[in-house]
């Protein structure tokens, strides 16, 4: 850790990115003793560790409740889409059906001056128009025949997708209920808990609240306050913490920091 830089934030009381290490002069200048400090710290991660089991008893259940919204709220959106592809399918059959019905008057109209035509120039002409005419009915009738088939085939897709929402909405509901099973059976001691870690919270400076949930937050185990372990060690990194600083942990006044992972190791006393 560069104690250059981090001593260099002392100076900074707004600086977010508080560590424990950046606060180590102004500890102790608060109306608790470091010792009580200490304690509250040592407190806070112990219900905050409770919390933390609490939680994990839900496993991956929160997760996967959202990854099956998510998967939902895409299936409905297709369904939204194809039903937005068979209206416009379905606007343009009518508009073709009224191509076809000009078509059909026009070709009756050709078909009955043909009957009466005398030169075979007018007959030409007349019949090219109809010949003309046919060509677009049958292109008209053509779309019409294409667009039903896209229409069924959205409809069928629809079905297949509706048919998935309602499985998928099952497995929602049963991972709910599980969820909600396990919430509610331990809310009361997540409550407790939560209530305790109020209380601590409240007691301590918003500069050592930030370090502390920083520490927490970017550590694995979400430990910021960690024991001696086996009487040598960081009861967070497990590196050997130096006699002299032993001592200072044991006299339960002095603030020590693990200078390899930044935690506060506190004596078992605490
Ligand atoms: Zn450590």
């Amino acid at each position: 850790m560069a104690t250059k830089k981090t001593v260099k934030k002392v100076v900074t009381p707004d600086d977010s990115r508080e560590t424990f290490v950046s606060l180590q002069k102004s500890f102790a200048d608060s109306g608790l003793s470091v010792n009580e400090k200490l304690k509250v710290l040592y407190q806070l991660q112990a219900a905050d560790n409770e919390i933390d089991k609490l939680v994990q008893l839900r496993g991956e259940l929160p997760a996967e409740v959202t990854v099956l919204e998510n998967e939902i709220a895409a299936l409905r959106a297709k369904i939204v889409r194809l039903n937005e592809n068979i209206a416009s399918e379905e606007a343009a059959i009518e508009v073709n059906k009224g191509k076809m019905a000009e078509h059909e008057a026009d070709i009756l109209k050709y078909q009955a001056q043909i009957d009466k035509i005398a030169n075979s120039r007018e007959y030409d002409s007349i019949s090219k128009e109809l010949e003309n005419e046919n060509l677009l009915l049958r292109i008209a009738d053509k779309f019409i025949t294409e667009a039903r088939d896209r229409i069924v085939e959205s409809r069928k897709q629809i079905g297949e997708i509706e048919e998935r929402v309602s499985i998928r909405e099952d497995d929602l509901a049963a991972k709910n209920e599980e969820l909600a099973s396990i919430v509610s059976s331990t809310a009361e001691e997540e409550k407790k808990y939560t209530e305790k870690r109020e209380a601590l919270a409240a007691k301590l400076d918003a500069r050592t609240m930030s370090a502390y949930e920083r520490i927490k937050a970017s550590t694995h185990n979400h430990l910021a306050v960690v024991p001696v372990y086996r009487e040598e060690a960081c009861g967070g990194c497990f590196n050997t913490i130096t006699p002299q600083r032993l001592v200072d942990i044991a006299s339960g006044n002095k603030l020590v920091i693990c200078e390899h992972c930044g935690r506060i190791i506190v004596g078992s006393d605490i």
